[in-house]
């Protein structure tokens, strides 16, 4: 069994998130990092100085890609290592934005040292109060190319309100650790309102009419109902991986929040591919909004990918244990494809000491955010997730990711390969193809 040439570079975190301590004067939370079971609904930002509840995925198959040699062949990009990337010169500095002084200042202690692409061009239309239509994926700033400009909007325009919208329940809670890493000392609130959590909390946040609301659309439209959550305060909108949120079948939830908000709003639509349903989508909401696309090839460049030919008769899992004796395997995102499988396939790794977590959609949000942590950390050498649990989570210096069922389709894929080779790191995929 060949699995390819590649030598892995151990390297630290990318760097994404700092650490930031509970402003003494706010008295509302004793965590002041939302993860473990500890989770805040809100919190203030300082002063100046359940059960699975995804809907089924629509329009898909569940058929798999990887059937045919035509097919596996994509799943193989050996000459790539040499490659340079060529280096981005950003237009614009951090410091020539013309935005509050203290955020400035949070941005560099967060050690942002100059925009990424994406930042670089969506930032001036943002401030400039247009919508804007960013066609870029996870890991290429974006968060933080609508984070900064919007908390700027906040602290210039007084009572301004955003709803961030999110596909995944992780995401919408990685969002807001990003706010408040941007918003320390800026003197607004944020939430999350996200399902598979108690809802009693979030009501209350919400009382406390916090600038920022970060939430998924099911949650989001169940505080409306309850009129906890009163939309035509909010001036401004992001909706943030709306690809996502339209293969998770969020359609008529999101429709029905935007169709409550102000006729005349900011909106900011954030998608990683175009499909007619995006494009319709746009079109009935935004107003001649400035597209831009950081999207430039298919997979990254810096990702080794090959296949793993398992011959007919040889159990998989075997081959799977037998990799991590290498070393360099030591932060390894491995691909199932049922919750079952996902949730078994860690407990016989951690029988056989290899220390593996599971992310799946039959687990609580706690249990979810408890197992990302350890292994964004290092606690556990590999987490074991299916395609939906994993959309758009943010893991620096993934090693490997591993297909261990083949995805269902090229673009689930690329979704998956994208996990590892993020930033300048080098990263390594293989898939499991089995002996027909
Ligand atoms: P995102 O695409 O928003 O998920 O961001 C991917 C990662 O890049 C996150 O860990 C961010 O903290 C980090 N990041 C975003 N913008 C910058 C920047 N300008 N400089 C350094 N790191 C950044």
């Amino acid at each position: 069994m060949q699995i390819g040439r590649w030598n892995h570079q151990s390297t630290g975190s990318s760097g994404s998130h700092s650490k930031y301590s509970k402003n003494p004067r706010s008295g509302s939370f004793h965590n002041t990092r939302p993860t473990g079971n500890r989770f805040p609904a809100s919190r203030s930002y300082g002063r100046p100085p359940s059960q699975n509840k995804f809907p089924p995925r629509r329009g898909k198959s569940f058929g798999s890609f990887g059937n045919t040699e035509a097919e596996i062949s994509k799943f193989m990009n050996r000459a790539v290592v040499t490659t340079e990337e060529p280096v981005f010169v950003p237009e614009h500095t951090f410091s020539d934005f013309d935005i509050n002084e203290h955020l400035k200042k949070n941005i560099l202690a967060r050690k942002y040292e100059s925009p990424t692409p994406i930042q670089d061009k969506i930032i001036p239309h943002v401030l400039l109060g247009q919508d804007v239509v960013g066609l870029a994926e996870t890991g290429t700033g974006k968060t933080a190319a609508f984070l900064i400009p919007l908390i700027d909007k906040v602290m210039k325009q007084k009572g301004e309100r955003i709803l961030i919208m999110a596909p995944t329940r992780e995401l919408a809670v990685q969002t807001e650790k990003e706010l408040a890493g941007f918003a320390r000392g800026l003197g607004f609130r944020g939430m999350v309102a996200v399902g598979g959590t108690n809802i009693g909390p979030q009501i209350s946040a919400l009382r406390h009419t916090p600038a920022f609301v970060i939430g998924t659309p099911g949650r989001l439209k169940d505080l409306m109902e309850r009129k906890a959550l009163d939309l035509s305060g909010f001036g401004t909108v992001v909706l943030d991986e709306a690809d996502r949120m339209l293969d998770m079948g969020f359609i008529d939830d999101m429709r029905f929040i935007l169709g409550k908000m102000q006729k005349e709003r900011h909106m900011l639509f954030f998608s990683a591919t175009i499909s007619k349903d995006i494009e319709r989508l746009i079109g009935d909401f935004l107003s001649s909004p400035v597209v831009i696309s950081v999207k430039t090839r298919d997979t990254a460049r810096n990702i080794d990918q090959d296949v793993i030919r398992i011959p007919r008769g040889k159990d998989k899992f075997e081959v799977l244990a037998e990799l991590f004796k290498d070393r360099n395997f030591d932060k390894v995102l491995i691909f199932g494809r049922t919750k079952y499988g996902v949730e078994k396939l860690a407990k016989d790794l951690s029988r056989r000491h290899i220390h593996a977590e599971s992310i799946h959609g039959n687990k609580t949000f706690n249990a979810r955010i408890r197992a990302l942590e350890a292994f964004k950390t290092g606690k556990v050498t590999a987490l074991v997730a299916t395609d939906v649990a994993a959309r758009g989570l943010d893991i620096p210096a993934v090693s490997h990711v591993i297909n261990y069922d083949l995805p269902s389709t090229y673009e689930d894929y690329i979704h998956r390969v994208g996990r590892t080779g993020r930033a300048d790191l080098k990263g390594k995929a293989l898939t499991f193809v089995q002996g027909r």
